[in-house]
């Protein structure tokens, strides 16, 4: 008989899951609290304009192709990828602006120009560094199965125990990055990778220096936007035969006896299943949200104690005069410390960083990060409202006249009615030494047939890291069900090989 799989939710790693799983040949049905697939991968509508309002930057692409290549197909049928050749453009209120490009010399010279010869040999270290470190723990960790400490010195060989004893994994990103950076500004510049996970630059393991090479491989945008992705898998799992069901909350996962026979939808209706992976966050499972024995099944895995940050987005149409700006820009606060130290401080910083993405003209993404305190209704609506206009003034200080026409905000409080549980927190929990990324639960829970997929699972957030936990529950569940279909080796070009 087919295996009933229930899926809950269709972020990123729910979508991942349903499609491998469905390409096995089991009976997949995903259900969705949200009107639409995607999750924190979504698009939404200012005036005319449709606008994402999730991911912007698309990095490790052949993370992607390598799943579609397992469902036999071609990530470049699906969506249009265009590589940039500008990775981002950096600016401070003094009207200095740096950027860094697709070709690392072709940054190297920038950085030269920017802040002189000796910055350009320390970036040259840096990138060095960062490419060592992502591939002794590519492989090691990021692919596979939560390994532990011991599991991750046994994956990594021989070949990579140097680069496991050069990880420096005790000290935080911010003090390591003094070393390659005695210039304040790429400091702060590359101590911005931390927040890609949610994390404070000031706390975060020094091994998240990884990240910058994750976009050193290659940054891409989407033809269409970063939401076409979601729609890409959501067909395809669906060709392949998964069922999805949309503005369908799940609140409870039902045992018999000791195993699971199913979810109890938010309406009543109980829908049989012989196992269940969970693309709803931990935070959700632990507070009891999918039901007792979900909360048990998980009990313990919320280690690491920090939530990540949150954000305050505005997705906006309008005009911008005076700076030219790229796809991804970033204009730094003045004092990096004091801006994570109010964040910590349950405020909305009172000189942001802003993120602003540029996809097409007359449309913008800006984000600024914020404390995950939406569950207790911080920060107000008057106080966003207040930031937006901060923000603005903050920008023209930096040479930027952006004038917003139609506006659609999401803050905190926002992101807590979409993601219960997490107060806003966007990436799971944060990362605040070295053992946190071990905290991180694996697929497999204490419940035999509930797997856990997701941001705040490992590997970690991010839309590949995401994606790899969907494909590890997918693989983990089919080893259990005993399935002959559990191998979908696939090599790519580069080396990379997928299980
Ligand atoms: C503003 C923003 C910017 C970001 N920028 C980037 C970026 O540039 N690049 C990048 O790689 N990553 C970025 N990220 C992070 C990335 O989007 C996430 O790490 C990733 O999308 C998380 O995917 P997930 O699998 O954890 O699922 P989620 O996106 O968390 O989705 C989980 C789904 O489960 C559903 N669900 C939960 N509970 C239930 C239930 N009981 N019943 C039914 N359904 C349920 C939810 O409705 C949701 O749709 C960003 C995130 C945000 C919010």
């Amino acid at each position: 008989m087919t295996a009933k799989i229930v899926i809950i939710g269709a972020g990123i790693g729910g979508l991942v899951a349903s499609l491998l799983l469905a390409q096995a040949g089991l009976d997949v049905t995903v259900c969705e609290a949200a009107a639409t697939p995607g999750g924190k991968l979504r698009e939404v509508t200012a005036g005319t304009a449709t606008i994402d309002a999730g991911p912007t930057v698309f990095t490790l692409r052949p993370v992607f192709e390598a799943i579609f290549a397992m469902a036999g197909a071609r990530l470049e049928d699906h969506v249009t990828l265009e590589k940039l050749d500008c990775l981002a453009r950096h600016a401070w209120e003094d009207g200095a602006t740096l950027d860094l490009f697709a070709d690392p010399e072709d940054s190297a010279a920038a950085i030269a120009d920017f802040a002189g010869a000796a910055a350009a040999k320390g970036y040259r270290a840096f990138a060095a560094r960062a490419a060592k470190i992502f591939e002794t723990l590519d492989f090691s960790f990021m692919q596979t199965h939560q390994p532990g400490l011991a599991g991750l010195v046994r994956n990594a060989g021989p070949r990579h125990l140097g680069g496991l004893l050069n990880l420096s994994p005790f000290a935080n990103l911010w003090d390591e990055l003094g070393r390659s950076f005695p210039n304040p500004r790429l400091r702060q510049l590359f101590a911005r990778y931390a927040t890609y996970c949610g994390s404070s630059p000031f706390s975060a393991p020094a091994t998240l220096m990884l990240i910058a090479h994750a976009e050193q491989l290659g940054v891409w945008r989407i033809q269409g936007g970063m939401y076409r992705l979601a729609e890409a898998f959501h067909r395809l799992a669906q060709t392949r035969g998964a069922n999805f069901r949309f503005n369908t909350k799940v609140s409870e996962i039902v045992l018999n006896g000791a195993k699971i026979s199913g979810v109890r939808l938010a309406c009543g209706e109980l829908l049989p299943a012989d196992a269940v992976i969970a693309n709803a966050d931990l935070a959700a499972i632990n507070a009891g949200y999918l039901g007792i024995a979900a909360k048990e099944a998980v009990a313990g895995s919320m280690k690491a104690t920090t939530r990540s940050l949150s954000a305050l987005t505005w997705a906006m149409t309008g005009s911008a005069s005076g700076f030219a700006l790229a796809h991804h820009n970033v204009f730094f606060s003045n004092d990096y410390r004091a801006e994570f130290a109010e964040i910590a401080g349950g405020k909305l910083p009172s000189d942001p960083t802003i993120y602003i993405c540029a996809p097409r003209p007359g449309e913008f993404f800006c984000l600024v990060n914020a404390p995950p305190a939406g569950d207790v209704f911080r920060p107000t609506q008057a106080e966003e409202d207040a930031c937006l206009t901060t923000v603005l003034k903050k920008l023209q200080r930096c040479g930027l006249n952006l004038q917003p026409r139609e506006i659609t905000k999401t803050g905190p409080q926002a992101f807590e009615q979409m993601f219960p549980a997490t107060g806003g927190a966007l990436y799971g929990r944060a990362l605040t030494g070295w053992r946190d990324s071990f905290a991180r639960p694996g697929a497999k829970t204490k419940l035999p047939g509930l797997y856990l997929a997701g941001g705040a699972i490992h590997p970690g957030p991010g839309l590949p890291m995401a994606a790899i936990s969907g494909r590890l529950a997918a693989t983990r569940l089919l080893t259990d069900l005993g399935s002959t279909r559990t191998s979908f080796q696939v090599d790519m070009p580069g080396g990379m090989s997928m299980r």
